[in-house]
């Protein structure tokens, strides 16, 4: 990837990641919002219907507690009324003893009490005065078991297998009197229906008897229920306020909403539905008195508001102390078309917010492209430019490295121009130019060790200028220096390209001629002689030279060849200067 590409991919990071994130966040709240009104409406509905329950049970338990108070009344009503019966019949047959106690056996008096009493009957004959005594014995028996009079009936059992009898006994032995419940089949009646009935018994106090009378709750309750039934039907008379009332038999006591079946007993219709729905009814109000939490009841009923079956969804509850079923309910689908006009508004006005949240959403990501396009040009300008600046300053580095190494390379070549002339400089004699002792020296091992190599001989000259002391005594030492330099030149143009001349130290030179013998060397140093003693000097006139000379040899090293010219020229020296002299082994 190019520098250029990656500044424009750098560049694009806004332009793709704001919008992004812009869109993923409008995207979100529009959602959450449509959640928002879609728990909304579900929730309208819920609150619906929650109410709606809440209003049918408190209304179905008020009527409950309604009428299990009345309820309550017609039973202590029911308990005066049998008391009073047997308090009654307990008045007369103790008058009767009384009053005919010293003039009538007891067999009269007990049958004069029986038949006083026989005819105290109520209820059709469902309730009457009986007498027993403590073993059973039937003294007053209704009619239907006049039969039974004279007999002991003291194993007899009620309907659910209580020995009544002996019951009875035992509760007027011990209190005098009482209560007892207990459950008969009604003797006219070919069902096995079941009937409570409360009884109250008290002890007579003489003949070893007692006399009871009893009532069934139902006949009881039958006098009172209708004045019941027709009080609470007001209360649910406007409709909207529905309820009914049946009974465990199944008959159904109040429907406000079908009149048609009020007074039918359900299980006996042929509706195999009808019995289903009364099932289901008996089960809840089994549940609930076996401790169980109170459910509605579901099952499909005409609506009359929808004209067809629905969905019913009826809240039952048994009366305490009755066999009454109250019970009332509601169509789910009624809650829906209630609510669908508050529906419709609230979709309505979630529709407008989602229609602006849209054009909200819109605009800010119509906004954010814009603001993020702008974004990404100024970091791209930025980057850009930054990069242009990068690229000038290294141009600028090369240049400057160039122009650097351009020094550099300048340095080099005066270093190695000095270098060059310090070369020279430690190869030459500062003041006349030529070789030096050191140059001298480094050539003369090259040279003998070509010597020992090719067998090739050199010469060499010493001389050294006479009296030169003198010379400096009598015109300075700087006239003696320019004594030196003209003596160099005068005598530096004898010699070959090959011959080297050195200044071997002060005035003492020494000459190395390459390829010469002794004899060739010794012409060249009286040339040399007659050249200095013939040249008249500037400054000083005449001056002469002394001379040394000698071969070099294979068998020779360097410091033997230097002192025997050493010694060639001090035999000059001694022999009275300016002259030529060799070295004794030459000789
Ligand atoms: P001779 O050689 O004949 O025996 O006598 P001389 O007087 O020349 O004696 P010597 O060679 O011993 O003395 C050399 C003198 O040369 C000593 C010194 O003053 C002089 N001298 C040496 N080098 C230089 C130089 O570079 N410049 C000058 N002006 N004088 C020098
Ligand atoms: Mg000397
Ligand atoms: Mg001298």
């Amino acid at each position: 990837m190019t520098e250029r590409n990656l500044i424009k991919l750098l560049a694009m990071g806004p332009l793709l990641f704001i919008p992004a994130i812009v869109a993923i966040i409008c995207f979100s709240v529009i959602t959450s919002e449509k959640n928002d009104l879609t728990e909304t409406l579900s929730r309208m509905e819920q609150d619906q219907t929650e109410t709606l329950k809440s209003n049918i049970r408190s209304k179905v338990d008020n009527i409950s507690d309604l009428v299990a108070y009345r309820k309550s009344v017609i039973k202590q009503e029911l308990h005066s009324r049998i008391q009073q019966r047997v308090e009654d019949a307990y008045q007369i047959a103790s008058r009767l003893r009384a009053r005919y106690a010293l003039t009538k056996s007891a067999q009269e008096i007990k049958e004069l009490i029986i038949e006083a009493l026989r005819p105290l009957v109520w209820n059709n004959g469902e309730s009457f005065i009986w007498i027993l005594d403590f073993e059973g014995v039937f003294y007053l028996a209704p009619e239907y078991l006049r039969h039974l009079e004279g007999q002991s009936i003291i194993d007899f059992r009620e309907a659910t297998g209580r020995e009544i009898i002996k019951e009875e006994i035992k509760l007027v032995q011990t209190e005098g009197e009482g209560f007892l419940w207990s459950t008969f089949t009604k003797p006219h009646e070919n069902s096995e229906q079941q009937y409570p009935q409360l009884a109250f018994i008290k002890k007579f106090g003489f003949y070893d008897w007692y006399l009871g009378s009893g009532e069934y709750l139902d006949t009881a309750t039958q006098k009172t229920d209708s004045r019941l039934l027709a009080a609470i039907d007001k209360l649910g008379s406007d409709g909207s306020d529905y309820f009914f009332i049946m009974n465990r038999q199944g008959t159904l006591l109040i429907n406000q909403s079908r009149p048609d079946i009020v007074g039918i007993n359900i299980t006996r219709v042929e509706s195999p539905e009808l019995k289903v729905i009364f099932n289901k009814i008996l089960d809840e109000v089994n549940n609930r008195e076996a401790g169980f939490t109170a459910r509605f009841v579901e099952y499909e009923w005409l609506n009359p508001a929808a004209n067809k079956y629905e969905l019913k969804k009826t809240y039952v509850t048994a009366v305490p102390g009755s066999d009454w079923i109250i019970g009332s309910g509601f169509h789910p689908a009624d809650v829906s078309r209630q609510l669908q006009p508050k529906k419709t508004q609230v979709a309505l006005l979630s529709g407008l917010k989602l229609d602006n949240l849209w054009k909200t959403a819109g605009w800010s990501f119509a906004f954010s492209v814009l603001i993020s396009f702008l974004l990404s040009l100024a970091i791209f300008k930025l980057l850009h430019r930054f990069r242009k600046k990068v690229l000038d300053k290294n141009t600028e580095l090369k240049q400057l490295n160039m122009q650097l190494e351009e020094k550099v390379l300048e340095r080099t070549l005066d270093l190695e121009v000095v270098n060059q002339e310090l070369h020279v400089l430690a190869k030459t004699d500062s003041l006349t130019g030529i070789h030096n002792r050191y140059s001298f020296m480094k050539i003369l091992e090259i040279e003998m060790k070509r010597v020992k190599r090719f067998k090739e001989g050199f010469s060499l000259i010493m001389f050294d200028i006479d009296f030169f002391k003198r010379v400096n005594d009598e015109y300075g030492h700087g006239v003696g220096d320019s004594v030196l330099i003209e003596l160099v030149t005068i005598i530096d143009e004898h010699f070959r390209e090959v011959d080297l001349f050195c200044r071997f130290g002060g005035e003492e030179f020494i000459v190395l001629l390459p390829n010469s013998s002794l004899k060739m060397a010794g012409e060249m140093a009286e040339r040399l002689r007659l050249t200095v003693a013939e040249h008249v000097f500037a400054s000083v006139g005449r001056v002469t030279i002394s001379l040394g000379v000698a071969e070099c040899r294979v068998d020779r090293d360097i410091d033997e060849l230097l002192k025997s010219v050493d010694i060639a020229l001090y035999k000059a020296k001694d022999a009275g200067r300016n002259r030529v002299c060799f070295a004794d082994i030459e000789k």
